[in-house]
């Protein structure tokens, strides 16, 4: 019997898990990868200490601390939580975990565009991951679907490699934060197309070759290599049917008797971006892992 189960390998996961290393309760770290949507990013410019460092380094920095403190993180797919008397069994394709308590940081995932075309040529052009599958499109035109900072900063991403950057985006204006934005109309091979409006993505039966939207009621189709997804993300937790969630689907959390981080269910506590705390921020999610943590020491002492 676990004293507690970790659900995530993103900041969340990897700070309470030195918490809970350092603690020496019985626990362990269940992920598909290390590091989350940190691994993604750019240049991450806003967690403490490191001035400027590219995603990926910053995810590495915090593999590195938690096997300083001897944790290993288990891969694997959490596919299902059940309610045990007071206790929970955790699952995944291959086994069952037995434990007090959980603690759900899965984070969030893209949100697909819904279109003709996506769901065919997926891996096959289509990509929700500038950071990671960008270099492929070297040379190469490429759509950025968005018009919000995750839409911005794929395109500053895709600069590096690609030939042309067309920002096709839904909305009249581009939004997001004003340095991003300040970079990307700098940029002499990003196009933008306001109020437009993706319609297909094209292919010739193995990759992508074009995609069409309208704009003012005009279609249009621009031939592209690659379309990059970048219209925001959803909270990860389909694993979950437990917990009552907010409606954006995120796990509601509050603090009852000075425990932080509880969900709905008694004994199962959420952090970071797969919660209902408003600020989706590296730093936040590394801050909320450690609330929640601290929080399943107090409930765990109260069970004793
Ligand atoms: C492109 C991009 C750029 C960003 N730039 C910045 C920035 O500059 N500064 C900043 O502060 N924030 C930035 N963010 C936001 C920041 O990355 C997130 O707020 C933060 O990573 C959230 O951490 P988390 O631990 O809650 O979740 P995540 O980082 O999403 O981690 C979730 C983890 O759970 C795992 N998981 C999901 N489902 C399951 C399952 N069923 N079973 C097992 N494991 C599962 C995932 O594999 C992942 O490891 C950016 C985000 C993106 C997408």
């Amino acid at each position: 019997m676990l004293d507690t189960i970790i659900i995530g390998g993103g900041p969340a996961a990897l700070a309470a898990a030195v918490y809970a290393a350092r603690q020496k309760i019985k626990f362990i770290v269940i992920s598909k990868d290390v590091g989350g949507q940190v691994a993604w990013s750019s240049d991450v410019e806003n967690y403490l200490g490191f001035s400027s460092i590219v995603g990926i380094k910053l995810a590495g920095e915090f593999k590195k601390h938690v096997e300083t403190n001897g944790v290993k993180v288990e891969m694997a797919e959490v596919v299902g939580i059940e309610k045990k008397g007071k206790q929970f069994i955790v699952k995944t394709p291959t086994k069952n975990y037995e434990t007090k308590t959980v603690l759900i940081t899965s984070g969030k995932k893209p949100r697909k565009l819904g279109v003709k075309g996506e769901e065919d040529y997926e891996k096959r052009g289509v990509a929700y991951c500038a950071t990671c599958d960008g270099p492929v499109f070297s040379g190469m035109n490429v759509a950025v679907i968005g018009g919000g900072n995750s839409a911005l900063d794929a395109a500053l991403l895709l600069d590096k490699y690609a030939k042309k950057i067309y920002v096709v985006n839904l909305n009249n204006q581009l939004s997001g934060e004003r340095m991003l934005l300040s970079k990307v109309k700098k940029s002499k091979k990003v196009h933008i197309y306001d109020n437009a409006i993706t319609k297909e993505i094209k292919g010739d039966g193995k990759k992508v070759t074009s995609l069409s939207f309208e704009q003012n009621g005009k279609e249009f189709e621009i031939k592209v290599g690659g379309v990059f997804v970048e219209i925001g993300s959803v909270p990860s937790n389909s694993f979950d049917k437990l917990t009552k969630k907010n409606q954006w689907g995120e796990i509601t959390i509050h603090t009852k008797n000075g425990i932080s981080n509880q969900t709905s269910v008694t004994g199962m506590f959420a952090a970071g971006d797969v919660s209902s705390v408003p600020e989706k921020q590296v730093i936040v999610a590394a801050g909320e892992g450690v609330k929640a943590i601290l929080g399943i020491f107090k409930y765990l002492n109260g069970l004793k």
